[in-house]
């Protein structure tokens, strides 16, 4: 039976959970919020399906990409509601046309992130756009492996570490089966985010309510620049006008700087297993950060996906979505050199432990700022970790 000697080694991806043929583990919150298994010996069977399963146990190889693409959704709508190029949509368009189905992260009715489904086009609408909050898995590897065994195409789109566990759930073979995941700088805790937006609410006197839209990446200002948006109806009516409620720079929003200050990701994000395409995946997706040094004529508000192709599968839909899209042929050095967490987990701030021992008494956004608020020693270590960094990625792929 699975057993646990350092959170670190557990992503939470559930993967035993669902594969266990008697249900005796079950998820734990712990106190940071975040999920982990927990065990009924009573009903063990001593199956060992749980860590045949687990995809911290049963590692796959590091990849390298058969190929690479800049690209970019010509439909400018999408474009703007997705987080990179758009190209996520595109793919699950295309599973969709095919009679399938497409599972990925959207927010459920109290704004906590969920794992679902959708058959249809207008319900791919909630799942695009990252939303930096670990999600909650549930059942989803059951129901696609439903869905499978039915004949039906079915797109999975997660992190790294629920693709890597989705693979080893099923395990070899499935043909109809498209794995797409993203570059992955970490996931924030669920409750974090729980208890942040309940105090951003109850400080601006907002009906939590009457939220219609959250947006951690809004690109009204642009891709690089973008916003942190929270809009809502005015009136209790349905049909009453969205507005913006809050609308900040991501730099400047408390719960963003928290996240890419990494303060309270997942423990097991800090040593990341799944780095460097381990996942299994068909498809990575990312942001092509500095795209602009490399094709000028593409730099504008609205983003630009890094594809990086794994599989004969992956091949042929991108090869079917490209008549939809601007694309362009790309090197690895040229994605990892602005984006490090493709291969590097990041390192946890010193004042973690003190932040997840002191949260729960104290107001939580001041808190975050208190934190996330650069000591001159530890900035200078930063951006000499940082620069380390650059250069072992630069001369591994030049
Ligand atoms: C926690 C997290 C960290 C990320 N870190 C990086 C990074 O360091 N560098 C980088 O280049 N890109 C990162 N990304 C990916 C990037 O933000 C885009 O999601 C990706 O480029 C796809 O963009 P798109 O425009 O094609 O589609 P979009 O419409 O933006 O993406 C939608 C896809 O993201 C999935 N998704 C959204 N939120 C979650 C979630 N919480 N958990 C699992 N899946 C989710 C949806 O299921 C869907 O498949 C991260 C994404 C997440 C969720």
């Amino acid at each position: 039976m699975i057993q646990f000697v350092e959170k670190k080694k557990c992503v939470g991806c559930n993967t035993c959970v669902q594969r266990c043929p008697k249900g005796c583990i079950r998820l734990e919150e712990d106190e940071e919020g975040f999920l982990y298994p927990k065990t009924d010996s009573s009903l063990c069977v001593d199956c060992h399906l749980c860590e045949k399963v687990c995809p911290v146990i049963f590692r796959k190889e590091k990849r390298l990409p058969l190929k690479i693409y800049a690209m970019r959704n010509r439909d400018e709508n999408i474009r703007f509601r997705s987080s990179s190029g758009g190209i996520f949509y595109l793919l699950a368009a295309a599973v969709l046309a095919r009679g399938g189905v497409v599972f990925g992260a959207r927010f459920n009715e109290r704004w906590e992130v969920i794992h679902d489904y959708t058959e249809t086009l207008e319900g791919l609408t909630p799942f695009l756009g990252s939303k930096y909050v670990q999600s909650r898995i549930g059942n989803s590897y059951r129901q696609a492996e439903l869905y499978l065994k039915a004949g039906r195409p079915v797109l999975f789109s997660g992190t790294p570490c629920q693709i890597a566990g989705l693979r080893n759930y099923l395990g070899k073979g499935n043909e109809y089966l498209l794995t797409v995941d993203l570059i992955c700088h970490g996931a924030p805790s669920p409750r974090v985010w729980d208890n942040y937006l309940g105090e951003l609410l109850e400080k601006k006197s907002l009906p939590g309510g009457r939220i219609k839209e959250i947006s951690f990446r809004n690109k009204k200002q642009g891709w690089k620049n973008y916003n942190f948006v929270i809009a809502g109806t005015e009136g209790k009516e349905q049909q009453s006008e969205i507005k913006e409620w809050i609308s900040e720079p991501g730099s400047e929003n408390r719960f963003m700087q928290g996240f890419l200050g990494d303060l309270y990701l997942r423990p097991s994000c800090y040593a990341c297993p799944v780095k460097s395409f381990r996942s299994g995946s068909d498809l990575t997706l990312g942001d092509f950060w500095g795209i602009e040094e490399i094709m000028p004529e593409w730099e504008d508000k609205r983003g630009t996906s890094a594809v990086f192709v794994h599989s004969e599968k992956g091949v042929e839909i991108v090869r079917k979505i490209a008549d939809k899209c601007d694309w362009r042929q790309s090197d690895y050095g040229q994605v990892v050199r602005k984006n490090p967490s493709l291969e590097v987990s990041v390192t946890a701030p010193r004042n973690r432990q003190y932040f997840f021992a002191h949260w729960k008494e104290k107001s939580l956004i001041p808190f975050i700022e208190e934190m996330i608020k650069p000591l001159p020693q530890r900035k200078w270590k930063k951006l000499i970790r940082k620069f380390i960094r650059i250069l072992k990625s630069g001369r591994k792929y030049e």
